[in-house]
Parts: C-alpha cells; sequence; structure tokens
C-alpha cells in the first residue's frame, strides 16, 4: 500500500573519484515515509518485501523513479551523473528484466551510460549459465553492474572473472574497521589488487573518516562513498552537488 499511497521514495548517495573528490555519480536507496512511524529503513522493509515478493513491483519503482529523476535533471540542462539502483536478487532472476530495463531506458529516453546496477554477490555466484548470460546482456546493453558488499558473501573468483562486470564495491564493514587493528586493511588491499588485475574498478563504501579515506587513496581505491562525504540526501539537495551543463 506504501507504494499506491506514494510513501516511498528515493535518496541519493554522491560518490567521488578518490583521487579528485569530484562527483562521479550516485546510489539510490528506497525511503518509506511512513504516517505515523515517520521513515522506516530499509533494512526493515526490503527483506519483508523480498520474502513476500512484493520486492519485484518496489524494485521496478525504484528503476523508473530513478530514471524519471535522471531524464528530469537532463530535460532542465544540468550535467548529470551515473546512477546506481540496487537490483534483488529475485528481480535478477526474472527473464524479462533485461526488457524491462531497456523498455524504462526507453520510456524516459536515458542513455544506459547513465545507469548502474548493483548485483548482490549472491546473485551473481549463482553457478549458471543463466547468471552468465544476464550478466552479458546487461553489459553489451552498455549498463555498468557492480557487485555490493563485497567480500562478506562466497564469492567464487573462478565466476568472477567470467563475469562482465565493471566495479566492485567494498563492502563497509572492512572500510570501517580500518581504523582498528584488523586485517581489515589487508583485506581491503587484497580486494583492490584483485579488481585492478581483472580489470574492475573499486568503490569503498561506508567511508566515515579522513584515516580511512587517506588509506583507501593511498592503496589505488578509485572511488568512494560514505557519510565522511555525505550522507544519502533527497533529490533535491543533490541536484545542487550537480553543475549546468557545460560547466
Ligand atoms: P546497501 O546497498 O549496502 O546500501 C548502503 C547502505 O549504507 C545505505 O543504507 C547507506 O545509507 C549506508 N551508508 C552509506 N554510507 C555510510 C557510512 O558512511 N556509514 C554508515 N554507517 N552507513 C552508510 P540504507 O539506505 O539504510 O540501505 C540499507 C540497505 O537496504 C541497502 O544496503 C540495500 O541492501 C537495501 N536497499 C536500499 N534501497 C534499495 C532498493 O531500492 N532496492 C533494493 N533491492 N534494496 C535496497
Ligand atoms: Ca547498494
Ligand atoms: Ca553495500
Amino acid at each position: 500500500r506504501a507504494l499506491s499511497k506514494g510513501e516511498l521514495l528515493l535518496h541519493y548517495q554522491p560518490q567521488v573519484d578518490a583521487v579528485t573528490m569530484q562527483l562521479i555519480g550516485a546510489e539510490a536507496l528506497i525511503r518509506w515515509q511512513h504516517p505515523e512511524w515517520g521513515m522506516v529503513s530499509p533494512g526493515r522493509f526490503i527483506p519483508i518485501a523480498e520474502n513476500s515478493g512484493q520486492i519485484l513491483e518496489i524494485g521496478d519503482w525504484v528503476l523508473r523513479t530513478a530514471l524519471r529523476q535522471i531524464a528530469d535533471w537532463r530535460a532542465t540542462g544540468i550535467t548529470v551523473v551515473p546512477v546506481a539502483v540496487n537490483l534483488s536478487a529475485l528481480q535478477f532472476r526474472q527473464t524479462s528484466l533485461c526488457d524491462t530495463v531497456s523498455q524504462a531506458l526507453r520510456d524516459f529516453d536515458v542513455p544506459p551510460q547513465l545507469l548502474e546496477l548493483e548485483l548482490t554477490e549472491r546473485i551473481a555466484m549463482e553457478d549458471s549459465s543463466f547468471t552468465l548470460d544476464q550478466i552479458s546482456k546487461l553489459h553489451a546493453m552498455g549498463i555498468t553492474l557492480s557487485i555490493d558488499d563485497f567480500g562478506t558473501g562466497y564469492s567464487s573468483l573462478s565466476y568472477l572473472r567470467r563475469y562482465q562486470i565493471d566495479k566492485l564495491k567494498i563492502d563497509q564493514s572492512f572500510v570501517q574497521d580500518l581504523d582498528r587493528e584488523t586485517d581489515s586493511g589487508t583485506i581491503v588491499r587484497a580486494i583492490i589488487n584483485m579488481a585492478h588485475g581483472m580489470g574492475f574498478k573499486t568503490i569503498a563504501e561506508g567511508v566515515e573518516t579522513q584515516a580511512q579515506l587517506d588509506y583507501l587513496r593511498q592503496h589505488g581505491c578509485d572511488e568512494i562513498q560514505g557519510y565522511f562525504f555525505s550522507r544519502p540526501i533527497p533529490a533535491a539537495d543533490f541536484e545542487r552537488l550537480l553543475l549546468p551543463a557545460g560547466a
């Protein structure tokens, strides 16, 4: 009902280049503004929607809302950056996914280069020709693909190298532990080196401190996302970070 009552909205969290700190993208994150409960965290309702199958309808709404937003920004002459949308396993398993995505891109007249899809490690590690095929098709459409929460699941390195993906998102648990005396630094460096060796970019998530940023930069992480730069913010606030076209 939240969907039909218009209680869902998207916030956008900036992603920046680790070296120049320039804005290079955004992740669209869903929010539920409940009339009595206030903002409900996606961590609370997304798992329920996944179990009930309603994630398909919600996921479709997220995709179309993000693309409509990109189209609106383009229409006002703003230089837009690519927007990353989270894809749940159920969405990925739909044989119609590629058609749905390309139809939505056409409907809003948005070039595929402005859309990124975040897959979970769990999705990507399902060993099947279907997974390989689905990833290849999305890649062939010109969409950027990334693996979310990388390092927390059961990644098979032999699958990974077969996939036409673009980016690994280093899970925030490793990033946040960088400040403490743990093995996180070793893990983060290993992920960055492996990713680069396989031709993938890396983005670190959950960067909150200067020390974390310095470490990531020093070890060649390409992109940064986290509270240190900005929290997820409403579309109108995000728009102010975008430059007018030609600027
Ligand atoms: P995620 O995809 O791993 O998203 C990153 C989460 O980390 C977001 O939480 C974001 O607000 C938070 N975050 C970002 N930077 C920092 C930081 O510096 N420190 C800390 N402590 N947290 C940070 P959020 O928005 O609550 O989303 C939680 C999860 O809900 C997401 O994790 C994702 O799995 C899911 N989700 C959100 N939106 C969607 C959606 O549209 N579709 C699907 N399928 N899942 C979504
Ligand atoms: Ca994500
Ligand atoms: Ca993540």
